[in-house]
C-alpha cells in the first residue's frame, strides 16, 4: 500500500525559497547570456516558478534523462531520453533539478555540458538530500535540505502520480 502521509515542505516555504534563489541567480548572472536547462519531468514545476523570478531575459530548454526507472534506487547509469534543442556553446548553463539525491545524475550532466563547451555549468535544485550523496558534486544554488525520505509533489512523482501536488509530501509504502 502506498500513501502520502505528511507535508514535508509547504507551498509557502517553496515559494519563498524560489524567490530567494531567483534573486540570487539574477544578481550573479546580470549582463550574461544565461540558459536554464530543466531536467524533466520532475524539474518542470520548479523551472516554471524559477524562471519568473529571474529579472532579465533567459533562454530555456528541456532535457529528459533516466537514471531511476520505476524503482526508487539509483542505478548510477544515465540515458538521455530527450536532448535540448539549443546550441549552448559559449553560453552560461544552469541545470534546473527537482531533487539531488546521490548526485550521480548531475555529475554526469555537468560533464556533458562541459564537453559541449558551455561558458559555465552550474546546478540549481529546489530539494537536496545531503545524507544520500555518493559523489561530491557542488550545488551552486540549493533550495531546501530534506531528510532521507521518499517524497512526491512539486514535480516529483511516485509511479508518475502526485507531480501536481503543490506541496512536498512524504510517501509511505507498506505491504
Ligand atoms: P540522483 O542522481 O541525485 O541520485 O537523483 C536523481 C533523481 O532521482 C532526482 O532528481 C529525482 O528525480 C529522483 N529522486 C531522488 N530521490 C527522490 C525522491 O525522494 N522522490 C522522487 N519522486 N524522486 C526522487
Ligand atoms: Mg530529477
Ligand atoms: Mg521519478
Amino acid at each position: 500500500m502506498t500513501q502520502i502521509t505528511k507535508v514535508l515542505v509547504s507551498k509557502d516555504q517553496l515559494q519563498q525559497r524560489v524567490r530567494e534563489l531567483g534573486a540570487e541567480i539574477s544578481r550573479d548572472y546580470a549582463g550574461k547570456e544565461l540558459v536554464l536547462i530543466c531536467i524533466l519531468k520532475g524539474g518542470a514545476v520548479f523551472m516554471s516558478d524559477l524562471m519568473r523570478e529571474i529579472t532579465f531575459p533567459v533562454g530555456i530548454d528541456y532535457m529528459s534523462v533516466s537514471s531511476y526507472g520505476a524503482s526508487s534506487t539509483s542505478s548510477g547509469v544515465i540515458t538521455i531520453k530527450k536532448d535540448i534543442d539549443m546550441d549552448i556553446r559559449g553560453k552560461h548553463v544552469l541545470l534546473v533539478e527537482d531533487l539531488i539525491d546521490t548526485g550521480l545524475t548531475l555529475q554526469h550532466l555537468k560533464e556533458l555540458f562541459a564537453l559541449r563547451e558551455a561558458a559555465s555549468v552550474r546546478i540549481c535544485t529546489i530539494l537536496s538530500k545531503p545524507s544520500r550523496r555518493l559523489v561530491d558534486v557542488p550545488i551552486d544554488y540549493s533550495g531546501i535540505d530534506i531528510p532521507d525520505e521518499f517524497v512526491v509533489g512539486y514535480g516529483l512523482d511516485y509511479a508518475e502520480q502526485f507531480r501536481n501536488l503543490p506541496e512536498v509530501w512524504i510517501v509511505e509504502t507498506r505491504d
